[in-house]
């Protein structure tokens, strides 16, 4: 998107750019979580809560003052949690698990903003404001959850405690399914920082042709950057138009038409039936099930994600690669039979 309506990442917005800002905010409501604060923007903070409503508390209590609450996953919904917990005031300890290194950051500029140039991948965090006071526990993913005992267990042997546990580890790009060719140079995922730096790499390195496997947002807004950088590109969709999975036929259409008058080649019913590597290990064309080929040094895989999961395995909870089972609090439901802790001690939030 280009104009006034483009998505914005700008983390101190001047005064001249207050009017782009609220209409990226109008267009994407991660950019609005992140520019809540209206205070910033010079206008005044209205409060959303209703009478007696908290922030963290799901049987309409005000929260907890005291006590462990334990976070896992430190990215936009670990990190605004930490962060409405202290607004609310929380005070007791506060842990944040997170198998990422590094301060948590923003994933939506990087399939904007980071390919196309405007800003570098190591300059999307995302913004705090005040101190969480927590016990950051980064580059150490979670591996169990014992639930009996109220423990989070760590891949490094440790273990941390809790009285309540939020568990926000979201979900990671769908890999290319066959193992072989995905390690074949060339070819991406998009889902990380490292993952739009590399990419801006080689795309900037010169390349003559890139592949996007699957024209959903992701695919779609990959394959836009490259057209804003010059950079011939190939969309493989298995629907009949992009985006059609999120917006219908119709929009989907018109999105089809958008691509091609921007110049993307756009293939719709059709699906990448291998990659194909030169001696060297590096990715030299993609087979399409309509018997054509296309030659490309770069492929980004675009199919989605897949959720993370794992580490909930064995702990009770109805975890699976549908996600979480909550109820409408949201707290986790337990996947066997039983009496339910009115405590509720587990929560995800109810978005993803
Ligand atoms: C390229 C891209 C562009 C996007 N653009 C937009 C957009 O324009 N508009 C929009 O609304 N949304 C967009 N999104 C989606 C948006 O970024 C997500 O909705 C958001 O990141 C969800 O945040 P989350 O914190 O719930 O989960 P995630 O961002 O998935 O974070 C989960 C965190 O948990 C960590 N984790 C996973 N397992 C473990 C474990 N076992 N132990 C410890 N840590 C773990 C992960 O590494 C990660 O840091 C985009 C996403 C991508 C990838």
């Amino acid at each position: 998107m280009a104009g006034s309506e483009a998505l914005m990442y700008e983390l101190n917005p001047g005064d001249g750019k207050r009017e782009q800002v609220m209409r990226a905010v109008a267009a994407c409501p991660v950019q609005a979580m992140v520019i809540d604060e209206w205070g910033a923007l010079g206008r005044p903070k209205k409060s959303t809560k209703k009478a007696g409503e908290s922030g963290i508390a799901d049987d309409g209590s005000t929260p907890d003052r005291v006590g462990r609450i334990v976070i896992v996953g430190t990215s936009l919904t670990g990190l605004r949690a930490a962060a409405t917990l202290r607004r609310e005031g929380y005070q007791g300890s506060l842990t944040l698990i997170g198998d990422e290194l590094g301060e948590p950051y923003d994933r939506p500029p990087l399939s904007k903003q980071v390919l196309s140039g405007q800003v570098v991948a190591e300059e999307t965090m995302l913004p705090r404001r005040g101190e969480l006071h927590a016990d950051w526990l980064l580059g150490t993913p979670a591996t169990g959850l014992d639930s009996a005992g109220k423990r989070v267990l760590l891949a490094d042997g440790r273990h941390v405690g809790f009285d309540r546990l939020l568990t926000a580890t979201g979900v990671r790009a769908r890999p290319w399914p066959n193992p072989a060719e995905a390690a074949l140079d060339g070819v991406f995922v998009l889902r990380g920082r490292e993952d739009a730096a590399q990419l801006r790499r080689r795309l900037c390195d010169g390349v003559d042709r890139v592949l996007v496997i699957g024209g959903g947002f992701t695919g779609s807004e990959i394959a836009s950057a490259c057209r804003d950088l010059g950079v011939a590109v190939t969309v493989a969709e298995r629907g009949p138009a992009p985006l059609v999975g999120a917006l219908g036929e119709v929009i989907g259409a018109i999105a089809a038409d958008v691509q091609r008058e921007h110049g993307v080649d756009l293939r719709c019913g059709v699906t990448v039936t291998a990659l194909e590597g030169d001696g060297d290990g590096r990715l030299r064309r993609a087979r399409l099930s309509d018997g054509s080929t296309v030659d490309a040094a770069v492929a980004v895989v675009a199919l989605g994600a897949e959720r993370n999961v794992e580490w909930l395995e064995g702990s009770g909870l109805a975890a699976g690669v549908w996600g979480v089972g909550c109820d409408a609090g949201p707290a986790h439901a337990p996947c066997r039979r039983g009496s339910r802790s009115g405590s509720r001690p587990f929560m995800t939030p109810p978005w993803w």
